[in-house]
């Protein structure tokens, strides 16, 4: 025996997965689902035939309010992505807190219903999008994640060339339209060969570790420090003259040679030799900076490391 269309359709209304339920102009609630009974513990008995806003305070009056009176003035859908308001019903998930989110998170729609062209009432569907919403902020902080990883050197830590670079880029250009001061160092570890050769590679990259976070250590925040090449390093100053520039060289420079690192029982001594360049009318691009910082640095080197030397 076939049910009737009419207890049919009131079947799958009440079985659906989403919260169905009807206000009309005043806000009063005409029509309210399982679903909405199931998460918000209160039947339609409850809550038929009085104001929404009796059984639930806290939701945002004004704002709900107008968007029915819209749907009622307008005859058109409206809706409200969790994206824009997380939830309007502060409904339980059940997802692990782990997921991050405190309440179901809903997606609405404002349906108008029709009888002779008039709006009569005003449907509103609630879906629980809380497994989207949690996919969709995991993959933010996996790009975010990512965009870290990608600008940073695999064994120290600290900022890669290319990130290096696209800063130096930056500064360049802004430098250029503005004028001002900025200086680039380039320092290079004194017989770094002799260092793998004597203790092996494994203690190399440790001192390379160790001796790019205590340069990180004594950097100002503005500026931007970054692994170059193999055991070679550059710091980025803005807004610095190359004679305070070489004065931060100096500083680095002993900081780098003053205390020898430890690695498994061995004390590692270590020095370095530094270039300094700054920009300067006649400079056109910022990899002729580089340049001068290298060929200061080669200067370095000639004249015995352990020493920095601004290009001349
Ligand atoms: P100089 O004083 O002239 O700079 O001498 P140097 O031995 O430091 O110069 P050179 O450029 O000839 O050698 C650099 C060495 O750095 C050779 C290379 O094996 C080592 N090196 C480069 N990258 C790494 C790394 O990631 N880990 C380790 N352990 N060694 C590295
Ligand atoms: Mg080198
Ligand atoms: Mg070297």
């Amino acid at each position: 025996m076939n049910a009737p269309v009419d207890s049919l359709s009131d079947l799958v209304v009440e079985r659906v997965g989403f919260g169905i339920f009807v206000l009309d102009r005043e806000m009063n609630v005409l029509m309210w689902n399982r679903f909405m009974q199931d998460h918000s513990g209160l039947s339609p008995d409850q809550v038929v035939g009085k104001s929404l806003f009796t059984h639930f305070p806290e939701l945002p009056r004004v704002w709900l309010s107008r968007k029915i009176e819209s749907v009622f003035q307008l005859g058109s859908f409206a809706f409200s992505s969790w994206e824009q308001r997380p939830y309007l019903f502060k409904f339980d998930h059940d997802r692990p807190i782990t997921g991050g989110v405190d309440f179901m998170q809903q997606d609405c729609t404002f349906m108008p219903l029709m009888r002779n062209r008039e709006v009569v009432a005003v449907c509103v569907t609630i879906s629980d999008v809380t497994h989207v919403s949690i996919v969709q902020r995991e993959r933010e902080e996996a790009v975010a994640k990512l965009q870290e990883y990608a600008d940073r050197d695999g064994l120290t830590g600290i900022a890669n060339r290319r990130y290096f670079e696209a800063r130096l880029h930056d500064e360049y250009t802004r430098w250029q339209r503005y004028g001002g001061e900025m200086s680039v160092l380039l320092f290079d570890l004194d017989h770094f060969k002799k260092i793998n050769d004597q203790f092996g590679h494994g203690v190399g990259d440790t001192v390379l570790r160790v001796m790019a976070q205590r340069v990180a250590g004594v950097v100002r925040a503005q500026d931007t420090f970054g692994r170059f090449g193999g055991e070679e390093f550059a710091l980025l100053l803005p807004c610095t003259p190359l004679e305070d520039a070489m004065r931060v060289a100096e500083k680095i420079r002993c900081t780098i040679a003053d205390t020898p690192v430890e690695v498994q029982g061995t004390s590692v001594p270590v020095t370095a030799s530094v270039g300094g360049a700054a920009a300067r009318v006649g400079v056109p691009a910022y990899d002729v900076l580089i340049n001068e910082a290298d060929a200061a640095l080669y200067s370095a080197k000639r004249q015995g490391r352990n020493r920095s030397v601004a290009f001349s």
